[in-house]
Parts: structure tokens; sequence; C-alpha cells
């Protein structure tokens, strides 16, 4: 630029030399001269040119040539600028692009030759390399900006100190935080303090190495606190010298990546404690059925440890054939079948466990399988029960047989009635052709029972959850059975009964044999109730007569010879004496006892009215000594015996007077109900407390030993003259307010 450099003072014409020197140089040189066009226009005039110039342009044989001339239509800011130059005679330099040669230029133009002259002179560098390298350079860091700008990620550079020294925008949007305010600081400003320190030696290490760094993890806290995981990586960048200048890199939230991998982690922790923790074995095998993975549980049940099973192939610890049926399975399961199957395996101790195996493929990404995993459910004691349940099964059918039990089910829902082989076979059908209809089985049945059966079994289903009844089949050959039936009632979760299952089974020989052994045994009761009779009669009446003389002659010595004896003997007597005055009672009330059963029994129309008379008359010096008063209301005329009756009133009244506890009131009345008589004797003694009602009707039963005589037979025979006349007989009482004695006798 020097050498064509024309000041005020060098305003004179080039000499050859330097015309030699622009000729030969590779800058574009022109002189042009300031004209005025005809329109009154100023325009230029090319007056020199050189060679450089015509190339760089691409404009050829310009001299004499205007401006206008050249590019008549087009704008000339060249004119304007040359004009500055003459008339402000001052020198200006631009940057021009010639469309003509597709290249740019810088131009210094300064005027040229005489003062007053209007001459001015151009040169021409040609710095289109310089203008593209600009551009591309621009258009570079326009992409930069624009990468930076819009990428999610954070992009930075350091110092070799680690100090930012550039930080994208993404930082606003990361942690908050505006970029330049982070410049000068290391990213380690936002780490939360207790991990400062480790990340700091971490990075300083990284940082020692001058080498690239990836996946740098890091914990930052944004403005608001609030914990970002980050996942760095860096390369350096070094000086002409090699030495380091510092890193450029990316930083990125990993934030969510990082809670989908702690969430992952903890599934899987999750389901590695449940596998762990399964009652049921779990296991995985490889494709080449290898054993991979066994869990605790399958590890109890089969008494392995895990190293004696991992690794091993499942061949080691299975028979033949179980290998052989595994194989089998796994080639199922492969062609896409889950599998359950059975699977027995031999312990060390030789015990046997079966498994219940569910099986199924492991598969990778493009669903090639990779392996297997198996749930196994102990079943031993499953299976056992089923062989238990088979042999018990075979077993009730053996006794079913053998007992000749038929079984029938009659499904409500559908109305449906199924008997099995035995149970056609008890009512006379071929197997197989009952043909299931409810109604068809009624045909079968007597039809004096039909209705009865049919009655029973709606009751059964509406009201409980079994079924008995006896019923007889329709005759065949004049000859019925006797059918027992019994079942079992099923009902839905809502309490609608849905099934009758049962059996049935021809009781026909039983029942006659029972009827027959029913008769006999009655015979036999009946005979041995008249022995019985018979005997207490017998021994009753014959024992009085040895009584007698027993008691007499103690008596006879007692009135002769007490004043003979000593004191002793007297008391010895009298103990005969009273002992057999007692056991005289007691054979007549014996004898009173059996002679009810034993004598026929006179039946006649008899008044009680005139029965209480004649009571009141046999035990008037009773009546008198104890001053008791006896009220009768209007008793019946029953159809008794008399003299039973008699006996039975007596028995009454006499208890009422010997049981007072005063002087004793007593009152006898009558009532009736359902057809049955009620007379009532009521008394004011001592009473009976509720425990004894019964068992005073008993013979020999007394409550008072000691204070009141008796010999306990009294009730007894009034609850047996009172049965025999097809009545009842019971007490109440109050216990020191008097008891009511009534009996029933059929009207
Ligand atoms: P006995 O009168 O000879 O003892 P009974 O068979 O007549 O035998 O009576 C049985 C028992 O019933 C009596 O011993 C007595 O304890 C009780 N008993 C019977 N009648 C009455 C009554 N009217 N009041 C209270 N107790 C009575």
């Amino acid at each position: 630029m020097d050498i064509v450099r024309i000041d005020n003072e060098s305003r004179r014409p080039a000499s050859d030399y330097f015309l030699k020197l622009l000729n030969s140089t590779s800058y574009g040189f022109c002189v042009v001269e300031l004209v005025f066009g005809g329109n009154n226009r100023i325009d230029c005039v090319f007056k020199e040119v050189n060679p450089a110039f015509e190339k760089q342009t691409g404009l050829k044989e310009l001299i004499g040539k205007s401006f206008y001339s050249l590019c008549p239509t087009g704008s000339q800011p060249w004119i304007g600028r040359i004009y500055d130059v003459i008339i402000r005679n001052k020198n200006i330099e631009f940057i021009e692009y010639f469309a003509s040669s597709g290249k740019w230029f810088e131009i210094s133009v300064a005027p040229f030759g005489e003062e007053g002259s209007n001459l001015a002179a151009a040169l021409l560098s040609d710095i289109t390399e310089r203008k593209i390298a600009e551009e591309t350079l621009k258009e570079s860091k326009a992409r930069f900006q624009a990468l930076t700008e819009t990428n999610a990620d954070f992009i930075w550079e350091t110092d070799k100190c680690g100090r930012y020294t550039y930080c994208s925008p993404q930082m606003k949007n990361l942690w908050g935080i505006e970029p330049e305010s982070m410049l000068g600081k290391t990213m380690f400003e936002l780490t939360p303090e207790p991990e400062k320190k480790k990340y700091i030696q971490q990075f300083d290490a990284i940082l020692k190495t001058t080498l690239s760094f990836k996946n740098f993890e890091s914990i930052s806290c944004d403005s608001e606190g609030k914990q970002i995981y980050v996942e760095t990586c860096g390369v350096p960048f070094f000086d002409y010298h090699g030495n380091l200048e510092g890193f450029r890199g990316v930083t990125r939230d990993v934030t969510i990546k990082k809670q989908q991998e702690e969430k992952l982690r903890n599934s899987e922790l999750k389901y590695r404690s449940i596998i762990e923790t399964a009652n049921e074995g779990i296991c995985q095998l490889d494709e080449n059925l290898v054993i991979s993975y066994v869990n605790e549980s399958l590890l109890k049940l089969i008494g392995i440890t895990n190293e004696e099973v991992t690794g091993k192939h499942i061949s080691d610890f299975l028979s033949n054939e179980e290998f052989t049926k595994i194989k089998k399975r796994t080639n199922e399961i492969r062609k896409g079948n889950r599998k359950t199957f059975d699977l027995r395996f031999i312990r060390k101790d030789h015990s046997e466990i079966t498994f219940s195996v569910n099986a199924s493929t492991l598969n990778d990404d493009n669903g090639n399988c990779t392996g297997y995993v198996a749930l196994a459910t102990d079943i031993t004691s499953r299976v056992l029960m089923e062989k238990d349940l088979k042999r018990t099964k075979k077993k009730l059918q053996t006794a079913l047989k053998n007992a000749n039990i038929g079984t029938w089910e009659w499904n409500l829902r559908s109305d449906e009635l199924v008997l099995d082989r035995r149970m056609e076979g008890i009512f006379g059908l071929k197997p197989g052709t009952f043909d299931r209809k409810h109604t068809s089985f009624e045909n079968l049945v007597h039809e004096e029972d039909v209705q009865y059966l049919n009655e029973e079994i709606k009751k059964a289903i509406a009201e409980g959850s079994t079924f008995e009844s006896i019923y007889r089949t329709r005759p065949v050959g004049g000859k019925c059975n006797h059918i027992l039936s019994k079942a079992t009632i099923t009902r839905d979760r809502k309490g609608k009964p849905v099934n009758v299952s049962g059996i049935c089974f021809d009781i026909t020989e039983m029942k006659e044999g029972t009827e027959k052994a029913l008769i006999r045994l009655n015979e036999d009761l009946l005979r041995s109730n008249n022995d019985l009779q018979q005997f207490a009669y017998v021994a009753s009446h014959d024992l009085q007569e040895p009584l007698r003389m027993v008691s007499s002659f103690t008596q006879l010595l007692q009135q002769r010879y007490a004043d003979r004896l000593d004191d002793n003997a007297n008391e010895y007597i009298s103990f005969a004496v009273n002992g057999s005055r007692r056991m005289y009672e007691l054979l007549n009330g014996l004898l009173a006892y059996s002679r009810i059963q034993s004598r026929g029994i006179n039946l006649a129309q008899v008044d009680l009215n005139s029965v209480v008379a004649k009571v009141k008359a046999n035990i008037k010096l009773l009546i008198e000594e104890t001053g008791a008063v006896i009220k009768c209301g209007q008793l019946p005329a029953i159809k008794a015996d008399e003299s039973q009756m008699i006996q039975l009133m007596q028995n009454l009244i006499e208890n009422a007077i010997k049981f007072r506890s005063g002087t004793p009131e007593i009152t006898i009345s009558s009532s009736c109900k359902n057809e049955m008589h009620i007379i009532s004797v009521a008394d004011n003694g001592i009473g009976i407390e509720p425990v004894y009602y019964d068992k005073i009707f008993r013979i020999f039963q007394r409550l008072h030993h000691s204070e009141y005589p008796g010999t306990g037979i009294g009730l007894a025979i009034c609850l047996r003259i009172v049965e025999r006349h097809g009545g009842k007989i019971w007490v109440s009482s109050k216990m020191k307010e008097g008891s009511v004695f009534s009996f029933s006798i059929p009207a």
C-alpha cells in the first residue's frame, strides 16, 4: 500500500518506474477522471488501468470508458466517493463487491496528479478469501450460539482450574441462575456442602490428567435449593505451546434418570426380597438348563445349599424320568406355552418331595429365549392327600357296593335327578335307564308315600341341611320294599338351596327283622314283668306268715319276760318288735302295690263324691285327732275301679294330713280339660321342693325319714292306679305353704 500511497505533496504523474511497478503488481490499480456528462451528470472515465485491475474486476478495455457507459442502469456509488476524494482532497477506503468477477475488494482512493486536476487513483486489494473466512466465522458463531441457546444441556467452558469462562443460557433454565453470575466460579459452587469436598477432589484429579472425561456425576442445587443430579463431559483445549488452557463441555440434568434408576433399584430390591422371602420355591435356569439362581425357600425344601446347586445342571438333581419330563416341558415352553406340571424330587436323605412347577421362558429384547424361570410349590401333602382320598373313595365305593347303598343327586336348578346304577337296581330299573326326571322318580315310589315324601323333602330343603325319610317302593309283583333315604342339602352363598345329594338303601329285610325282634322283645318284657309281679306278690304275701310268727313271739317275749330280763335285753327285744312291725308294714305296702297290677281292674261308674265320703269314714279317727278340715267341691262320676279310687284318694288325703304344718286344711276340687277330669287334693302342709316332684312317685322314695312315719309306697301306688286308668298324676307345691296333688282320668 505504501508504494501507491499518493498524498498531497506527491501529486504528480506516475513515473515510468511506477507504471512498470503497477503493471506488474497483483494489486488492481486505476486512474479515473471526474467529468461532467451531457445531462450535467457527474461521471468518471478510466484514464489508466493496470492488467491486474482488469483481471481482478473482469472488465476489459476500460480506458476512455465512463462508469455509466459500463453500467448505464445501475447505481454508481463509486462516482460519489471519487467526487469526495477530488473535491475534498482526501483519501478514502472502502470495501466493494464486484459482481463482474464475483470478488470482494478493499479499495483505497486518493487524489491524483496536479492540484485542480480531476484525477483520482484507486488501488484494489482482493479480500475475497478474508471475506469468506469472516463469513464462515460469523456463520459458525451463529451456529454455535444457536446450538448453545437451544440445547437442553448446559454448555460451558472453563479455565484450566475449572472456573467458568463461558456459561450457556441453559444455566438459567436448569439452575435459575444468570449465566454471567457464574463466570469465574466452579461448578461446585452449586453443590451442597456435605458432598462438595468429595466432588472437588474427584474433579481435581480429572483436571490433572488433562484428558477428556465423561459422565462425571455430581449433585447440585438450583436457586431454590432443589437437588439436581448432573452428568458432565468435558474435553481439554491447549494453547499454541501445548499448555492446558481449559476445558469445554456439556453438563446434563439427569435427575429424572437418577430417580428412575433409584425407583428401579428399589423395585428390584423389593422384588428380590419378595423372591428371597417367598414361601414358594423360585429357581432360574439358563437356556442349557444350568441352574443360575435358587431362592432360600427352595433350598430349604430340597435340603441343598446354594453352593451345591448353583452352576450345576438340572439333570444332576433329577431322576431320568423326571429329567425327560423337564426336557419335554421346556420344549413346549419355548413354543410360548406357560406350563404347569408336577415334578418329583428325591432329597439327599432319600425322602421324596413333589412340586407343582409353573415355568416360563426368560427372553432378551429380541424375544430370544435366554433361560427359564420356575415357581415350585410343595404339593407333597396334597399329593399324599389325593392318594389317600383315592384310596378312601375306593373303600367307600366298595362299602357302598357291599352294603348295596345307592347314591342320588338332585340338581335343584336344572331339576335333574341322577341315580347311580345301584339305586336304579334298588328300584328295579335296568342300569342306565332312569331318565333323570323328578316326576319319573315319583312313579317309582308307593303312591301312598309320594305326597308324604315330597312334603318331607320340601320341608328339609326349606328349613334344614339334611333330609332323612323312610318310604316304600311301588309294589312289584305285590311286594314293596322299604327304602331309607338320607341326604345333605347344599346351599349357595345367599343360602339358596342348589343341590341335594344323598344315599338310599333297601331296609326291607332289616325292618322286618327289627319288627320281629321288637315283638319278641316285648313278649319277653311282658313275661318278665309278670314274673316280677308274681314274685313281688308271692314274696310279700308268703313272707307275711313267718313275719307274723316272729312278730307275735317277740311281742310275747316282751310281755311275759320283761321283768325278768335286764335293761339291755329289753331294749333288744323292743328293737326286734319295732323291726318286725316295720317289716310287716313294708310287706303290706308291697302287697298292696303288686295287687293293683295283679288283680283285674273292675271298671264301673264311680261317683268320686261318695269315694271321698268313704275315705273320710275310713280315716275318721285321724281326722278327729288332727282336727283336719276337708272341703270337697262337686266331683264327677267316672268310669273306674272303685276300690282303687278309694285307695288313691285315701293315700292323698292321709299324706295331706301327715305332712301338715298346723291344723290341716284340705280342699278337693275337680275340673275338666281335653276330655280329662282333673281331680286336685290341695293342703296347707310343709310343701315339697320342686327337685323332688318326680322322685316322690317312685317306690320307697321318702323325703322325711325320721320326722314322719311311712313306707314310701303310697304315691307309687297312686301313680300305678292312675296310669292303669289311662291318666297322669303330678304335684305342684310351695315350701311351707302347701302342696296340690292332681291326677287326670279320662272323662
Ligand atoms: P310315705 O307317705 O309312706 O312316706 P308316700 O309315697 O305316700 O310315702 O310319699 C312319699 C313322700 O312324699 C313322703 O315321704 C313325703 O316326703 C312326700 N309327701 C307325700 N305327700 C306329701 C304332702 N301332701 N306334703 C308334703 N310331702 C308329701
